[in-house]
């Protein structure tokens, strides 16, 4: 379906993509209050194809709330969100299609844990996507092979272990064969050494080419894999900037603040 205009930004650098002239997010002068309570306050940012885009801040600065924003978990109070193009909070956009093209992953698994791990990686393939049962289950094992969970097909959530269970969660969200994927606190809720497992994952996904917007306080992550690293505080994008830059080098005093309690 063509609904994409022509590229309506000026051209980016287009290091990932370069035959890419579509931005895979583009957000314009975001605001999103609860109440009174102003959460956003006008974020703009522009997200090219096979970008990873990592983002820090200090707790209730808006990072969740900017993530659930992109998959309309959220509704805005003003701006605009364009995926791929589409501009999302236009009413006749259908919602649940431009969720499917976004794959999301939480800081809790919410995997069902009444369900296998087939069973929690086919359901939406068949409820949303309409698939055979035996084409989810063909591309929940190739997406369980790409985590590294082969053997645990017929495991329960139960009997995984924190970071497994987010891998699994990972190729859930895979499954669907989305074209991004945002991730809030993947390892935030992990023991310390299980977060190394659900890392490689991201990183291997990251140098499949994947979109991807990963909230996280793993400095190293964002520096290693991020191609750009975001400090949001108080509902604001303060600074910006390739990670290494920002990281040994920040700019802003409320940077500085929060990296030298972070690093
Ligand atoms: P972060 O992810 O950076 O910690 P959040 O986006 O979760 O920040 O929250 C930012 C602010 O928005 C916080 O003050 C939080 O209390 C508030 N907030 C988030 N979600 C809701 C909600 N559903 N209703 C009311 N306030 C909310
Ligand atoms: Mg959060």
């Amino acid at each position: 379906e063509q609904t994409a205009p022509a590229a309506t930004q000026p051209a980016t650098s287009g290091i990932a993509h370069p035959a890419a002239g579509v931005a895979a997010i583009d957000i314009t002068d975001l605001h999103k209050s609860f109440g009174d309570n102003e959460v956003l306050k006008g974020i703009n940012l522009t997200v090219r194809p096979g970008e990873v885009v990592c983002i820090v801040g200090p707790s209730g600065s808006g990072k969740s709330t900017l993530l659930r924003s992109v998959n309309l978990l959220e509704e805005p109070t003003s701006g605009s969100i364009r995926i791929e193009g589409v501009d999302i909070l236009d009413p006749e956009v259908e919602v649940d299609r431009i969720r499917t093209r976004i794959g999301m992953v939480f800081q809790q698994f919410n995997l069902f844990p009444h369900m296998s791990v087939l069973g929690n990686l086919t359901l939406a393939q068949r409820r949303v996507l309409g698939r055979s049962r035996t084409e989810a289950e063909q591309v929940a094992r190739q997406q369980l092979d790409r985590v590294g969970l082969s053997d645990k097909v017929e495991a329960y959530p139960a009997h995984l272990s924190g970071g497994q269970q987010q891998r699994v969660a990972i190729a859930r969200a895979l499954a669907m064969n989305p074209d991004m994927m945002l991730f809030d606190e993947p390892t935030s809720a992990l023991d310390p050494e299980l977060v190394g497992e659900v890392l490689d994952v991201m990183q291997r996904l990251a140098s499949t080419g994947m979109t991807m917007m990963v909230v996280t306080h793993e400095m190293g992550f964002a520096r290693e894999v991020g191609d750009r690293l975001i400090f949001m505080d108080a509902g604001v994008i303060v600074e910006e900037g390739e990670p290494r830059e920002v990281l040994s080098n920040p700019r802003h005093t409320r940077t500085q603040a929060f990296l030298s309690k972070v690093l």
